[in-house]
């Protein structure tokens, strides 16, 4: 007889989601994670009264109203909404594109002015670029490369000062050696609302990520600094099933390949400043200037300290997009068609286990938001409880 009925490898949302469903259920579990914390990339850690988010910055934003109750369950949220400020050497824009960031851009006043001034700019684009092709300019215009796309889309002004530089830093490389696939749409708002995410729940947990998932893990046995690959036959004994959120390909010793990831790299400093750039997210999209972005943590909660007092000091986090090299912290997974193959490698083999389940972003090697990683859980949890 096995001590446990489930084993969680990983306390991140996955986890501590389905963790906190198979304890519902009755069922006993264990969780271990090889880091020294839990809520894996969603951690937040308090710095001179700061819920500094050390894996980058996550703003909780939904649609789903099972999954806004359910974490609502072990929260309160704020009234926090993502409104991020570009910042072009300097001059300074509200994102995404909407009327304040027009009128900044062109001096515009009305939605019909703004419309005009980018139909100009795409209309003279498009005629030049297909005049270049020896095309007629009633021939529709293919984009040939993100350049070309994003052009189209929005007119060369907005492109040059608040797209080309961001990308190309994000990417590591110009936007005309980027394909065009990468930008479908970009949004245009001709009204004056920059809330960055349509969506109808928003916030972010008072008292950060990290309080949250406590709480979603009460009563639950939490060992931390335990690493399941690294003594494998132990874990398995241990419990009747085991639900592994760690990389699939690690699990299978990188048998076919190593998945490949983008990566972030943080510079997080405590500044003895109350205040140092107003928001909590400033987007740099020159190209001079080498992070992408300054997160300042303390306005996620509005400056303010878990008694409402005025925070004297801040914390910033300059980020650097990076490439990622194996046994760096996996962030994006690279959907090409490359790993996409490998990872379907991969999941042939973990379909074939009975007693080891996959799940979550790095189980299942794809980008989750954290309302779809707690959906696919719940959803998991039903099926995998009931059977
Ligand atoms: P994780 O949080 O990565 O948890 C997996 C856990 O497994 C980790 O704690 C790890 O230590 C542990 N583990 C791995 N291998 C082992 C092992 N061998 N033994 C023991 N433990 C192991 N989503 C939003 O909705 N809003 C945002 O603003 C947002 N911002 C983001 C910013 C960045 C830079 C990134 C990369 C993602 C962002 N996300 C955001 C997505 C969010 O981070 C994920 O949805 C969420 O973290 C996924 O949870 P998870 O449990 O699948 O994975």
């Amino acid at each position: 007889m096995s001590e446990y009925a489930y084993l969680v490898v990983g306390a991140g949302l996955f986890g501590a989601t389905f963790a906190h469903e198979a304890k519902a259920a009755g069922k006993s579990v264990l969780v271990i994670d090889k880091r020294p914390n839990i809520a894996g990339n969603v951690y937040t850690e308090d710095v001179e009264g700061i819920h500094v988010h050390r894996y980058g910055a996550h703003i909780f934003h939904t649609n789903d109203k099972e999954v806004w109750d359910y974490v609502n369950r072990f929260a309160v949220f704020n009234r926090f909404t993502n409104s991020p400020v570009a910042n072009y050497h300097g001059e300074l824009y509200s994102l995404p594109f909407n009327m304040y960031t027009f009128n900044k851009m062109w001096g515009v006043v009305t939605p019909q002015e703004a419309a005009a001034k980018i139909e100009e700019q795409k209309k003279d684009y498009i005629a030049k670029k297909q005049q270049d092709r020896g095309l007629s300019a009633d021939v529709p215009f293919e984009p040939k490369n993100l350049e070309e796309q994003a052009i189209s889309l929005i007119g060369t002004d907005i492109y040059e000062k608040l797209i080309k530089g961001y990308t190309e830093k994000q990417w590591g490389r110009p936007c005309t050696e980027l394909p065009a696939f990468i930008i479908r749409r970009l949004p245009v708002r001709l009204t004056f609302d920059n809330n960055y995410f349509n969506a109808l729940y928003q916030g972010i947990p008072v008292g950060g990520y990290t309080r949250m998932v406590e709480r979603m893990l009460e009563g639950i046995e939490v060992r931390l600094n335990e690493d399941y690959l690294k003594d494998r036959e132990h874990w398995n004994q241990i419990a009747e099933k085991v639900v592994f959120t760690g990389p699939i390909d690690a699990f299978y010793d990188y048998s076919h390949g190593t998945l490949e990831y983008r990566s972030v790299r943080f510079e997080t400093e405590l500044l003895d400043t109350p205040n140092f750039q107003g928001n909590a997210a400033v987007n740099y999209t020159d190209r001079e200037t080498p992070w992408t972005r300054i997160i300042e943590h303390k306005w996620f909660e509005f400056g303010k300290d878990s008694d409402g007092n005025d925070l004297p000091k801040t914390v910033i986090s300059r980020e650097y997009s990076s490439e990622w090299k194996p046994g760096d912290e996996p962030y994006y997974p690279v959907n090409d068609e490359k790993n996409e193959n490998l990872y379907k490698r991969y999941r042939t083999l973990a379909d074939r286990e009975d007693r080891v389940l996959f799940g979550g972003r790095l189980g299942e090697y794809r980008y989750y938001d954290m309302d779809k990683v707690i959906a696919s859980s719940l959803q998991f949890s039903r099926k995998v409880l009931a059977e």
